[in-house]
Order: structure tokens, then C-alpha cells, then sequence
């Protein structure tokens, strides 16, 4: 089958074994690019199938894909916090071969059910989605909270969007026409100015929390 690796030639589609063992056989349909890619790619060549942030068919249905195989019986996954697992710590598409492949093997307590209605084209969505509901969440946003986001990628641009199913308005900065674009489609504005109540900082870098801490409006929250 097909699959995507860092070779020692470069990034590119290579000949690879379909994979058997234990754990659910998927069908990948969509696999997202993100940050935390370049960085593993950095690293040098790999064996490994890039792609930890995948869209699936299981048996004609759509789903996403939780990419941490954890192993359910540590203290942090017995506690629920299975992203933190200290046994098992395999990350698809970095520890294990991950989604831009033909066939994808995972475990099956990794399988993210979506509904029918959601494309597999877009289920890749789930885990960056999980990132921006769990930060949105943190924040503890209230209605009519000045939001603002530093950085218009996927992740910056999905956090305004559920930032605004809080009833609160968002400003976003963005770089590329493309990313404004995307952000003005979803209902975010342009540009951040004065103070805000909350900023979310999804770029990360110096320049970013630097911006992030300049607008942030001086406050103290229980
Ligand atoms: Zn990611
Ligand atoms: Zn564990």
C-alpha cells in the first residue's frame, strides 16, 4: 500500500506493508498537516507513517481518530487523563505509524465516533478541534468577554470559532489573506486592538506571547 514517510531522500510516498496485528483496521480519508509534524520530521528520517491528526472510514462509517495509544491502567489513565499516560506514550504518526497511509491500524478505544452527517473528508478535524474546546474550556469564557487570538491557523481559527458559541465576540490577528478569509467566513474580526479578558496565544512563539501578554488586560481571576 501507499504511505507517506520522512526518507532519508525526503518527504514522499513510499511502498509499505499493510499493517496486521492486534487493534481496529481504518480506511484514512483525510490527514491533516500540523505543527507538531515539522517538528517530528526535524528529527530526521523515520520508518514511520507521518500523520497524527486523521479522518477515517471503519466499515463505511466516518470517524476520527484519538491519536495517544494509552494503556488504561496507570494512575493517569485510571484517573481519566489518558493523554498523559506514562506506560504506553505512542503518539500515531511518531511512535507508530500514523494516518497518510492506505490502511491505518489503531486501537479501538482510540476511535473517535462522529455523526453520519459529518464527512470523513473533514473527521481529521476532531483533534485539533479537541485542542481549542479544551483551552476554550480552561478559559472559562463569559458572555461578553473581549476575546481576542494571536495567530490564524487551524488551531487559532478553530478556538475563534468556539469561542464565539460562548456568546462572546473574537478578534483575531492573521497573517495570510487565506487565513483571513477563513476567519471573517466564521465570524471573527480582523486585527486585535486595545485590552482583552482573555487572549489565546496560538501561534507559540516568543513574538506571540509577547503580543499576548501586551493585550492582555490586567485582571485577577479566581
Ligand atoms: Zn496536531
Ligand atoms: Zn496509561
Amino acid at each position: 500500500m501507499r504511505a507517506v514517510k520522512n526518507t532519508p531522500a525526503g518527504i514522499t510516498v513510499v511502498d509499505a506493508a499493510e499493517p496486521e496485528g492486534d487493534g481496529v483496521l481504518v480506511t484514512p480519508i483525510s490527514v491533516g498537516i500540523c505543527g507538531s509534524d515539522f517538528h517530528v520530521m526535524a528529527l530526521g528520517p523515520t520508518d514511520i507513517t507521518v500523520g497524527h491528526e486523521i479522518g477515517a472510514l471503519l466499515d463505511g462509517r466516518p470517524v476520527g481518530i484519538q491519536p495517544f495509544a494509552f494503556c488504561g491502567q496507570c494512575r493517569n489513565c485510571v484517573q481519566g487523563t489518558t493523554h498523559l499516560c506514562v506506560q504506553t506514550k505512542q503518539l500515531y504518526g511518531q511512535d507508530v505509524d500514523g494516518g497518510m497511509a492506505e490502511l491505518l491500524l489503531v486501537d479501538p478505544r482510540c476511535i473517535v465516533e462522529v455523526p453520519e452527517s459529518v464527512d470523513a473528508a473533514v473527521s481529521s478535524l476532531v483533534e485539533p478541534i479537541a485542542v481549542a474546546v479544551h483551552a476554550v474550556n480552561l478559559a472559562a469564557l463569559e458572555p461578553g468577554m473581549r476575546v481576542g487570538v494571536i495567530g490564524a491557523g487551524p488551531v487559532g481559527l478553530i478556538t475563534g470559532a468556539v469561542a464565539r458559541t460562548h456568546g462572546v465576540d473574537v478578534d483575531i490577528s492573521a497573517r495570510h489573506d487565506r487565513q483571513r478569509t477563513a476567519a471573517e467566513r466564521i465570524g471573527l474580526s480582523i486585527g486585535l486592538n486595545g485590552r482583552y479578558d482573555v487572549v489565546f496565544d496560538a501561534a507559540g512563539n516568543n513574538a506571540s506571547l509577547a503580543e499576548a501578554i501586551r493585550v492582555a488586560r490586567p485582571a485577577v481571576r479566581s
